[in-house]
């Protein structure tokens, strides 16, 4: 993308409104405009972002087993009186009211409707177990949408939903999302750590947060140290193995939230690797049961030929919080630094002098080696503003073209995670960059 033609639009002025960074950067970096409280439309960058998270949680999700479908923003009423949450939700629920007079809403979760779905089709117990995934809008009217796309009104979910014969094979849908969330996160540079979290009146251990530590974060959190230091990619997973051990490596710390933490638990964590922090959600999964499956009358029949009630499970991921995430643990003074697998564009292209012949010449070989993944700075501004806006937007290499270098075809390639600086040919260059 040529800056000169581009609908980048950056701010100078830090904005009064955010009270905290990513929240500042992603209005200075033009990647959200909020068009009311907690709703926001994506330009460009911000929208080329949210699309990577997305396809890594996508292809996860994918490997794990799951299968993508898409279900409406829009919901009936009636769908959520038949599970009794319609009068239980409260305020959160934008409640709609269509020209026939019936009661919808925009879904701020899409248990019923999964299982309505589900129970028109699945029939026998060779139908299970399925896991249906969707990544879609929601809606919740949160009384105080803060922190920019962190917690807004509407926001992007991925939520998974289990469907398993009985409860050892919910277990096992249930460790194949667990494992799959590690995975997704630390493939997008992230630390999370998975924490117990509160089931509710289902009881058991089978719900985890997942947080990644942060000071702007507004959850407490208390865990091992070592979980912090944990691997999580360097070997590959087979999801249809069984996950107990990876699942069980990671629970056999102590993490947990404020909601659930245990004093008594806690003084057994020697001081010196308690670590007590600020988190930020980005994922919780969520063994229930039969609470859906049991009132909204999904049942098959088992090997044995009797009725079976299927256990289910839901997962979510925080998809345009991740991207307020992200940034909160990846910025400096300067800007955004995105980690690699995120970055909205891989390089940008910083020609110091638009209509050199030989700046013009070096800068659209480089950008043409990566052209869609680059940016190109054609544009007659100074140096210092190029400068600035590439850090402030954060692509994680940045190939500076200047007349004297181009005259010996030189090109500096920096690298915006490190501020490192290197003077390469254009060769060199593209290739260190690929
Ligand atoms: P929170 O505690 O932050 O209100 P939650 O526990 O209500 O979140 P869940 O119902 O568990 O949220 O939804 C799954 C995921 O959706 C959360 O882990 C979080 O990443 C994301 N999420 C929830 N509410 C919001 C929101 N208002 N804005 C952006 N993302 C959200
Ligand atoms: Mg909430
Ligand atoms: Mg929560
Ligand atoms: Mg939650």
């Amino acid at each position: 993308m040529r800056l000169s033609r581009a609908f980048l639009p950056t701010l100078k002025e830090t904005p009064a409104e955010a009270q905290i960074a990513s929240h500042r950067l992603m209005l200075r970096a033009g990647m959200v405009r909020q068009t009311s409280a907690g709703i926001y439309a994506w330009l460009p960058l911000g929208w080329r972002v949210l699309q990577k998270v997305e396809q890594i949680v996508r292809e996860e999700q994918d490997a794990a087993g799951a299968q993508e479908i898409l279900m409406p923003t829009i919901q009936t009423a009636d769908l959520w009186r038949a599970s009794g949450r319609y009068d239980a939700y409260g305020p959160e629920m934008l409640r709609l009211k269509d020209r026939h007079d019936r009661e919808m809403l925009f879904g701020p979760t899409n248990e019923e409707m999964v299982t309505d779905i589900f129970r028109t089709y699945a029939k026998s117990y060779r139908d299970l177990p399925r896991n249906l995934y969707h990544i879609q809008w929601k809606f919740r009217d949160e009384v105080r949408p803060r922190f920019g796309v962190m917690r807004g009104r509407e926001f992007l979910m991925k939520d998974a939903y289990s469907f398993d014969l009985d409860y050892a094979g919910a277990q096992k849908s249930y460790r194949q999302m667990f494992v799959a969330y590690l995975r997704t996160f630390a493939l997008m540079g992230l630390k999370a750590i998975p924490m117990q979290a509160d089931t509710g009146p289902i009881g058991g251990n089978l719900s985890h947060e997942f947080l990644i530590l942060a000071e702007t974060g507004e959850s407490q959190v208390y865990l091992h140290k070592d979980l912090l230091d944990f691997d999580v990619l360097s070997k590959p997973v087979d999801y249809e193995g069984d996950l107990s051990a990876t699942v069980d490596f990671w629970t056999s710390r102590y993490a947990a939230t404020d909601e659930k933490h245990d004093a008594a638990a806690w003084a057994q964590v020697p001081v010196g690797s308690q670590v007590s922090a600020r988190g930020i959600e980005i994922g919780h999964i969520f063994y229930f049961g039969t609470k859906y499956s049991a009132t909204m009358g999904l049942s098959v029949s088992g090997p044995d030929g009797k009725p079976v009630v299927p256990e289910m499970g839901s997962y979510g991921i925080g998809v345009s919080r991740l991207v307020g995430a992200i940034i909160e643990a990846n910025h400096d003074e300067a800007g955004i630094k995105w980690p690699d697998s995120i970055a909205p564009f891989k390089v940008a292209v910083l020609n110091l002098k638009p209509g050199d012949a030989a700046a013009d010449a070096l800068s659209e070989r480089v950008y043409a080696a990566f052209d869609p993944d680059a940016v190109y700075d054609d544009r007659p501004d100074r140096a210092g503003a190029k400068f600035a806006d590439a850090d402030l937007l954060g692509y994680p290499w940045q190939a500076i073209i200047g007349p004297r270098g181009a005259a010996n075809g030189m090109v500096e390639l920096k690298r915006r995670a490190t501020g490192e600086r290197v003077e390469l040919s254009a060769e060199d260059a593209i290739a260190r960059i690929k």
